[in-house]
Order: C-alpha cells, then sequence, then structure tokens
C-alpha cells in the first residue's frame, strides 16, 4: 500500500511540473500584466482605458501605431525579399 502512494505521488508531481512548464511558457509569451502609465518611447501618459484593455500596453497610441507601421514595412520588405530569391 505504501509503495502505491510513493508512485501516485511520482505522478502528481509529474503533471505539476509539466503544469508549471505551461505557466512559464505562457507567462513568457504574453507582454507583462502591469500597463504602464506612460508611454515607454515618448513619454506621454496612456489614457487609462487604454490600460485596462491593453494589459501590459507600453506604448501610447502614436507611439503604437508608427512601430505597427514601421514592423509592417518590414514585413513588405521581407516578402519582397523572399519572392526575389525564389524567382533567382
Ligand atoms: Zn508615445
Amino acid at each position: 500500500m505504501a509503495s502505491g502512494w510513493t508512485n501516485d505521488d511520482g505522478v502528481n508531481q509529474q503533471i505539476q511540473d509539466s503544469i508549471n512548464d505551461e505557466i512559464t511558457r505562457i507567462r513568457n509569451n504574453i507582454p507583462k500584466g502591469i500597463s504602464l502609465e506612460f508611454c515607454d518611447e515618448c513619454g506621454d501618459s496612456i489614457p487609462e482605458a487604454r490600460r485596462t484593455a491593453l494589459p501590459g500596453v507600453r506604448l501610447c497610441v502614436p507611439c503604437q501605431e508608427e512601430l505597427h507601421e514601421t514592423s509592417q514595412k518590414v514585413s513588405i520588405y521581407n516578402r519582397k525579399a523572399s519572392k526575389d530569391s525564389q524567382l533567382r
């Protein structure tokens, strides 16, 4: 009976370990839960509604849009680059 309990504990420990791994993985993928009161980029205050809507938000609207545009340009550029390499 005693050995049975030991086995159960081992399994539970394994399950707990994989749950912990999963939690760590999820935490690393999402931004930090605390939203910044002031924009990380320009220092403007971020409206509370935005901070509530986007947990972990770090940029004000203009900076976020600028970043978005930049990343879009980069992805368009990358798409063109990969197309060119396919043609070659
Ligand atoms: Zn800003």
